[in-house]
């Protein structure tokens, strides 16, 4: 029998709480899904959703035993898919993996060679994972924001959840590209990370959380959501007319208590954004974007790494609201 290490979901016994248990441990080879291509990962990363996968505190996983792990950089072992061979470098993020598909937390995958995306040339598997699945969805916000037409001139950019994976590469994007970027954190103390990431100013998350007014003072000319909920609703009627917010997140909840006053009243748009499922051509182009329109010292500083040992760890510190930035997990 031949054996990979993986972090592995099973269901717990009848009753417990939380009623999923994730731990490393040995994967038999015989038990990989079906797929056409099999690639040896060399790095994962932690998202939001991992997180939630992980310490079973939403039903994240649709099968069991699942390994979890949601984006992975690896190497191809084998294919017969015609557009992969063994060698080609690969970043896989979402398609269900980790929660349908046997997933990133593992020294081996096999997947369909549908989900691979090239490893951007001036990306090192590292990078890539650093960067990871809320990289990406930074960068597709971006985009959503700038195919609605919206520019630096236009007055400033709000990033919620700011400390966060997708707000901390979102602003570090936002910034390279020009943009004045205000960071709504619940951590006022980490605001001299978020100045270093490109945040002009910092807004306290307590200005967003109060009651929501149909249509508040106009403050932003667009902004990237990854709370959703109050914050969101908030956001919506503080973006100034004719503005759009790309909404791709929930930490602070999945509700939306808005009314139709900003769309109706001052044009403004919610653009959604989804990454799991986004098309390939689309995930291209995020990624190309991302090798130029992200600063790659700004990068290296919002990024810890840890081995695959500690994911459990990492996930319940992600999810208590302790971590900041992106954690990349070495596996190979
Ligand atoms: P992180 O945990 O890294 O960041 C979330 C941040 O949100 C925290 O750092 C914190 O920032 C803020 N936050 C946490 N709890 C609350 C709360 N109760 N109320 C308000 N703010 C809160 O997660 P990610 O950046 O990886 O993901 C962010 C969100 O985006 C998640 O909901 C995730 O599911 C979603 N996502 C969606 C994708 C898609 O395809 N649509 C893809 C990737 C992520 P601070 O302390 O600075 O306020």
């Amino acid at each position: 029998m031949s054996t990979f290490k993986a972090i592995v979901i099973e269901k717990a016994e009848e009753g417990a709480k939380p009623a999923t248990r994730a731990a490393l441990t040995s994967f038999d080879d015989a038990n990989l899904m079906d797929g056409d291509v099999t690639v040896r990962i060399g790095y994962s990363t932690i998202n939001y959703k991992d997180g939630l996968a992980v310490t079973g505190k939403a039903p994240v996983v649709r099968r069991f035993p699942m390994i979890a792990g949601i984006d992975f950089a690896g190497t191809v072992e084998s294919s017969t898919h015609p557009d992969w061979k063994a060698g080609d470098a690969v970043v896989l993020n979402g398609f269900g993996l980790g929660e349908t598909h046997l997933g990133a937390y593992a020294e081996k995958a096999r997947v369909k060679g549908d989900w691979l995306v090239r490893l951007p040339a001036t990306l090192s598997p590292h990078d890539a994972m650093a960067i990871g699945t809320a990289g990406y969805t930074a960068m597709l916000c971006v985009m959503a924001l700038e195919r609605h037409g919206v520019k630096p001139a236009d007055g400033p950019v709000v990033v919620t959840g700011a400390t966060g994976g997708v707000g901390s590469v979102a602003i570090a994007i936002l910034a390279k590209l020009g943009f004045t970027v205000h960071a709504v954190t619940g951590r006022p103390q980490e605001a001299n990370y978020l100045k270093l990431l490109g945040a002009a100013e910092i807004v306290a998350r307590e200005e967003l959380t109060g009651a929501v007014r149909p249509l508040a003072k106009e403050r932003w000319a667009a902004g990237v959501d990854t709370v959703g909920s109050t914050v969101l609703a908030n956001l919506l009627s503080m973006t100034r007319y004719g503005g759009a917010v790309a909404a791709c997140g929930l930490a602070g909840g999945m509700d939306l208590p808005t009314s139709v006053a900003p769309f109706i009243l001052r044009g403004v748009c919610l653009l959604g954004i989804d990454s799991v499922m986004a098309p390939i051509a689309l995930r291209r182009d995020a990624w190309k974007r991302l090798e130029t329109d992200l600063d790659r010292a700004k990068l290296a500083a919002m990024t810890t790494e840890i081995p695959l040992s500690e994911v459990p760890d990492a996930a319940r510190r992600l999810l208590a609201g302790e971590a900041k930035g992106r954690i990349v997990v070495k596996i190979g």
